[in-house]
């Protein structure tokens, strides 16, 4: 099909278009919050005012406004795409706020400058998108204020639009010209179908990857430590000992319990044992953080492991030690009581015997209950135990 015989009516185009622009932009988010879960960065909100979210949210929509500059440009059409414009800025107002929204305003106005050069139109334009951008933020200001349902926005945008679109058919604006009757109708009615259909498209989507993130974060992170749970534990201990064993690489695994846990939760009650798994956990983590590739994770009540990839016995002796000695010095308050504990642990590393992930685990789990069998608040490795 040539551009001569484009049989679609500019409508559908304008409706697809929407949807298309909607669309990659979800990939786009999509590819990030995977790129964040495959990192340690956790996030619990799709908050686009921050990090990655916010700058791919900046580029992409700086890049269209500068499209539609140019492509506007190319033609001296200031009118054809006023509505795509329109409907850019009263969605990156609503969802991604208001001083992302600026800067992409900042950078549209930058384009139209390049492209248009200083001139009584660019001064109209910039003008303009402000006036705009300023009554946008304004009703959705009024609409969050007032708890009122974010539908709402449909009709005031709409309004919006009818307004501009009335002083473009009654007034020859220099250097933007008039409409016919038919083209300002057509032109309201457009933005009408186009803004219902990208704030319903939007709003189900965002909610669907919230969704996303919850669910993925509640099948993967423990809710009491934050730690990562049993079922990561899992699939990344195993990737880890196929690696470590197919290239002969040298891999030591921990695993550490919390002695007589059960008595703190009969003194001082189950929540201040709680307390006390969050505060072990959080300590844990920062230890764990200084070494390169080592994951941590709660794979019981009160127990964790740790996988240590490329840490010989002895290191990971070292590492336990710390361990210990910061848990020492953790004195949990809990209503008027100080809670102390101590831990065992148990370091076991791979072997040229273990061919399968499950005999290095049970050694590391042999080496903390000859720990415990010792008096408790020890470390075993099986360098000394074999
Ligand atoms: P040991 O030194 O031999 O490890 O003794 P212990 O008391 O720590 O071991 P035991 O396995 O007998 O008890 C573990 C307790 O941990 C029992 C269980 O009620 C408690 N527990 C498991 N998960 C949680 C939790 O999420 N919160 C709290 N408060 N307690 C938990
Ligand atoms: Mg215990
Ligand atoms: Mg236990």
């Amino acid at each position: 099909m040539t551009q001569q015989f484009w049989l679609v009516q500019p409508l559908f185009t304008g409706v697809f278009f929407t949807l298309g622009i909607i669309l990659f932009f979800q990939l786009l988010v999509r590819t990030t919050l995977q790129h964040y879960n495959k990192q340690r960065k956790r996030i619990d909100k799709l908050d686009f005012s921050v990090g990655r979210l916010k700058l791919i949210s900046i580029v992409y929509f700086s890049c269209l406004a500068a499209y539609f500059e140019y492509s506007a440009a190319r033609v001296r059409a200031y009118t054809a795409f006023i509505n795509f414009r329109l409907l850019l800025l009263i969605f990156i107002v609503i969802f991604l706020g208001f001083l992302s929204s600026f800067i992409i305003l900042l950078c549209d106005d930058l384009a139209h400058l390049l492209f248009y050069d200083f001139s009584v139109e660019t001064l109209y334009h910039s003008i303009f998108m402000l006036v705009t951008f300023l009554t946008i933020c304004l009703a959705v200001y009024l609409i969050r204020r007032n708890n009122t349902t974010a539908a709402w926005i449909i009709p005031a945008a709409e309004g919006i639009a009818v307004i501009i679109w009335v002083v473009v058919h009654n007034v020859n604006i220099y250097g933007i010209g008039r409409i016919s009757l038919a083209e300002m109708w057509y032109n309201m009615i457009s933005f009408l179908i186009m803004e219902t259909l990208l704030f319903y498209g939007l709003t189900t989507l965002f909610q669907e990857n919230q969704q996303l993130l919850t669910v993925t974060r509640q099948a993967s992170i423990d809710s009491l430590t934050k730690l990562k749970n049993y079922n990561v534990f899992n699939k990344e201990y195993a990737q880890a000992f196929i690696k470590a064993h197919q290239n002969n690489l040298t891999f030591t695994m921990l695993e550490m319990d919390i002695d007589r846990f059960k008595n703190i939760n009969d003194h001082y009650g189950h929540l201040a044992g709680n307390e006390v798994l969050t505060q072990v956990g959080m300590i844990l983590e920062r230890v764990t953080r200084e070494i390169d590739q080592a994951e941590c994770y709660r794979t019981g009540g009160e127990e964790f492991n740790v996988i240590l990839p490329g840490l010989s016995v002895n290191a990971a002796y070292q590492f336990a030690s710390r361990l210990q000695k910061e848990l020492e010095q953790l004195s949990v308050k809990y209503d008027q009581d100080t809670i102390k504990v101590t831990v065992s642990i148990g370091i076991a590393t791979l072997r040229a015997y273990d061919d399968d992930a499950d005999h290095l685990f049970e050694r590391t789990d042999r080496m903390l209950y000859l720990s415990k069998g010792r008096g408790r608040n020890l470390v075993t490795t099986d360098e000394t135990q074999l």
